[in-house]
């Protein structure tokens, strides 16, 4: 491990100087892979690319990747189409009911909370555990793995990590994050890792400030994909483009939120009644001792404006939650361009309010989210049918050419996006 901080930090620390307009060269000269060994495959995480953004014809890199591979017209992200809940979906192909990252903020009893902005929950793996995620299994079998940014990669889950990871660093640029890559590739052999990830968040960001439809979301598709161009330089450098398999996804899509489209959740029910767990568009609320819950819950599932609430034993099964214990007892989803919340956050936030966001109902189009796969084992030029984001996981352990974890995933729907489907 030792080793491994030392290495990761010196790479990090000569990206940080100097404004390189090119990719680092190859350290070391590529060696021929082993045999027996499967191509390299990289997932790229681009949050909240929602799937209709590749048309708007601002993302060159992403339109050559798709036209020589396959381009799905949508992946449908899993409830709740938050960003957390999603990225260990992809790498578990587990519902987040069934990995346990049911939301981007939640409530344990045993663990008390987790939120976003608390990185020692983040990092704490009795919250990750009841997923095994990919690199584990890819370590069972053998292979090395990096993530250069991934929700879970920071965590002790089960008491490991991937090979080599970063903690989570906003500040590490879009083409420090590339030159990591490029860099673990250019390991020797032995330590070369088999299975890796990159990950890009100002798209997000964009869309959460100043909405879908902004000239910043079209500003930060340009940056992500001059970062992609310059993966893609660097790959070819290497010899590596055209034999090493490139999946590009995104957790979820975005949508527009009016200031004005506020559900005001304390003129519904009395907040000091009820645990608040979550609010947003996905909020949740558990019993308070010594207060009626049964009557909080009558008055919420009555037919409200601009948002449903279901006791968690009764959301619909589409959804695929509920079942997980911290999953909160009642869960109320905002209509989609609505959000819940109280008027003191709006006062409290005013000019910090997202106009963006995601967390709706997933079979919504504007949650929607990017699948492009490109490399040997991928058909070119192939248009696929939208497909569910449990099925990566699957696809994926098949192009590792090793064993997949039982799964809500299945490899029969996405086998079709393969030169030899079997
Ligand atoms: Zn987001």
């Amino acid at each position: 491990m030792k080793l491994l901080s030392r290495l990761l930090l010196a790479s990090l620390v000569a990206l940080g100087t100097g404004c390189a307009t090119q990719p680092p060269a190859p350290t070391v000269p590529v060696q021929a892979a082993a045999a027996n060994r499967p191509a390299p495959l990289l997932l790229i995480s681009i949050d909240a690319f929602r799937a209709d953004y590749i048309d708007r014809g601002l993302t060159p890199t992403l339109a050559m990747l798709a036209q020589g591979g396959v381009h799905a017209d949508a992946m449908r992200p899993s409830f709740p189409s938050l960003t957390f809940p999603n990225h260990y979906t992809l790498v578990t192909g587990l519902y987040p009911d069934h990995h346990g990252i049911v939301n981007n903020t939640m409530f344990d009893p045993a663990l008390g909370k987790f939120s976003l902005g608390d990185r020692k929950a983040a990092g704490d793996g009795r919250w990750w555990n009841e997923g095994t995620p990919i690199w584990e299994d890819a370590d069972a079998h053998g292979l090395r793995s990096a993530t250069m940014f991934w929700p879970g990669a920071e965590a002790d889950i089960h008491g490991r990590h991937p090979d080599y990871w970063l903690p989570y660093d906003g500040k590490v640029t879009p083409d420090q994050r590339v030159d990591q890559v490029l860099a673990w590739l250019d390991l020797p052999t032995a330590q070369r890792p088999t299975f890796l990830t990159l990950y890009f968040d100002q798209v997000d960001h964009a869309g959460h400030d100043h909405g879908p439809h902004s000239p910043e979301v079209d500003q930060a598709l340009r940056d992500t994909d001059a970062a992609l161009a310059r993966l893609v330089a660097g790959l070819r450098q290497r010899g590596l483009f055209d034999r090493m398999n490139i999946i590009v996804v995104a957790d979820h899509g975005m949508a527009s939120v009016p200031l004005a489209n506020s559900v005001l959740i304390e003129k519904l029910i009395p907040l000091d009644e009820v645990q608040t767990v979550s609010l947003g568009i996905v909020a949740g609320f558990n019993p308070k001792p010594g207060h009626d819950f049964a009557a909080i819950e009558r008055t919420l599932q009555q037919p409200q404006q601009h948002m449903r609430c279901w006791d968690k034993t009764r959301i619909p099964a589409r959804l695929h939650y509920g079942n997980n214990p911290r999953v909160p007892q009642l869960v109320c989803l905002a209509d989609t361009g609505w959000r819940i919340t109280t008027a003191e956050h709006l006062a409290k936030h005013a000019g910090h309010i997202s106009i963006g966001e995601h967390g709706y109902d997933n079979a919504d189009p504007r949650m929607g989210a990017l699948f492009i796969a490109h490399g040997p084992a991928f058909q070119a030029g192939l248009r696929y049918p939208e497909f569910p984001n449990v099925d990566v996981y699957p696809l994926m352990t098949h192009l590792l050419g090793i064993p997949a974890d039982r799964n809500d995933g299945d490899y029969d729907q996405v086998k079709g996006m393969l030169k030899s489907g079997d």
